[in-house]
């Protein structure tokens, strides 16, 4: 970079100092008035919030102002599970129209169906480094030795964080090359600040007690924001599980069809789900995933693991619908990251999950609203009406404008 951009940048504080000063309400405002002069754009609703600038900091950098979404509630939302019991109003910042009147029709039936079962089966998060090795065999020996050693490498680990606890190490070689997964048990955080430390800390123990040459603390394994066939199976985040059995006459008067139509919409999508080669099956994860990850602070780049998964729709002997979703890697905190800033602060007190050990709670509460997601739209395309939906809700055709600026 040239000595004069340097220069201009540093004039107006575009690079926050190192006491801090790059946060303060009148920095914020000049690096706005920079950026406007800039470009000529007025930021008049980008600098009109009320999150205390200071707390930004290790959320955002070069801050100007905040980015503002529409936030709706859809609910009530009735949830029966072993951490969330009872009934939940549940925000969702969205710009799609139709999109909280729709999970809000699932709730509704959901509700009127006695509410759904949700429950968490594994609770953990992994870093995948990997170790090279001169050939096969080191790399061999080295995968057997991690073994005994593990009560040194989880001691190196978790010197590095209260929170974080090292489960296990999982060796996966590859040629003469080692990738070792260390999953841990992260509490209530999202927990990647907190286990690429402790693994880097670990990794560091392990080179001069190894043949390996060297070690990167990424290999791409861990399908952390990256679609993966790996993440059916789990291990990046929460696997939770969501079903409901809703009576005939509840899908009839609440979503306008039947459980044996339900069933053959779901048939007849896998069909070009498998032609696709997609990952799971699931009509809109991503919808409900995102509008509730903006609301609560929520890294919005795990949608993209947190929405691989399994929708399911069956007719019960009886007649009725039973409808589950599985999420095996949905990655959610309660605290850390963004949960603490004003709006995701008051969307989590707004589900009772803001702060510690309310992490189990929230997942559950989101595989819920999910399912109602699935229900809501599988109903649509069973029954046609889901254009009709998406014209009455959901649609903002701009004014015929010139395009000139
Ligand atoms: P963080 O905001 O960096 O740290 C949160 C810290 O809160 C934890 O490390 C923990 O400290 C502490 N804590 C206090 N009470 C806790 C509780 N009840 N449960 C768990 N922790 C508690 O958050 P993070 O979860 O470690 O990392 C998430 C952030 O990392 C997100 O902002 C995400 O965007 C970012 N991220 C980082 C990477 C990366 O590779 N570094 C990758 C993707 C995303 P102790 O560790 O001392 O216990």
């Amino acid at each position: 970079m040239s000595t004069a951009l340097n220069a201009e940048r540093a004039a107006l504080d575009l690079v926050p100092r190192m006491k801090g000063q790059g946060y303060a309400g009148e920095c914020v405002e000049r690096r706005r008035a920079w950026v406007e002069e800039k470009t000529g754009c007025r930021l008049t609703h980008v600098g009109a919030y009320s999150i205390p600038s200071e707390e930004m900091r290790g959320n955002v950098e070069n801050p100007v102002g905040a980015a503002q979404m529409p936030l709706g509630v859809a609910g009530p939302l009735v949830v029966n599970g072993q951490h969330a019991r009872g009934t939940f109003y549940v925000p969702l910042a969205t710009t799609e129209g139709a999109l909280v009147r729709s999970y809000e029709r699932g709730m509704a039936a959901l509700a009127r169906g006695g509410g759904a079962t949700a429950r968490v089966y594994v609770d953990e998060n992994r870093v995948s480094p990997i170790f090279s090795f001169d050939d096969v065999g080191d790399a061999h020996d080295f995968a057997l030795s991690l073994e005994e050693e593990f009560d040194a490498i989880r001691a190196e680990a978790e010197a590095t964080t209260r929170h974080g606890k090292l489960l296990r190490l999982e060796c996966l070689p590859v040629g003469r090359d080692c990738i070792v997964n260390f999953c841990y048990h992260t509490a209530d955080a999202q927990g990647m600040n907190m286990i690429v430390k402790a693994t880097e800390a670990a990794c560091r123990w392990i080179m001069p007690r190894s043949r390996a040459r060297r070690f990167h603390v990424f290999s791409g394994y861990s399908s952390e924001k990256r679609a993966s066939g790996v993440l059916l199976a789990g291990g990046k985040g929460k696997k939770v599980v969501a079903g409901a059995r809703l009576p005939a006459k509840v899908v009839s008067a609440y979503m306008h069809t039947t459980p044996e139509r339900m069933c053959d919409m779901w048939h007849q999508t896998m069909l070009g789900h498998v032609q696709a080669n997609a990952i799971g099956y699931n009509g809109h994860y991503a919808n409900g995933l995102a509008a509730v990850f903006i609301a609560c602070g929520q890294d919005v780049a795990n949608i993209v693991n947190s929405s691989v998964g399994v929708t399911n729709f069956e007719v019960t002997g009886e007649g009725n619908l039973y409808a589950s979703v599985t999420l095996p890697s949905l990655t959610v905190a309660t605290v850390g990251g963004g949960t603490q800033l004003g709006t995701s602060r008051e969307c989590l007190e707004m589900l009772g999950c803001a702060g510690a050990g309310r992490a189990p709670k929230f997942a559950e509460i989101v595989a819920a609203a999910l399912l109602a997601g699935e229900l809501s739209m599988g109903a649509a395309i069973a029954s046609g009406e889901f254009v009709q939906a998406h014209e009455t809700y959901g649609r903002n055709r701009p004014e015929e404008v010139s395009s000139e600026r």
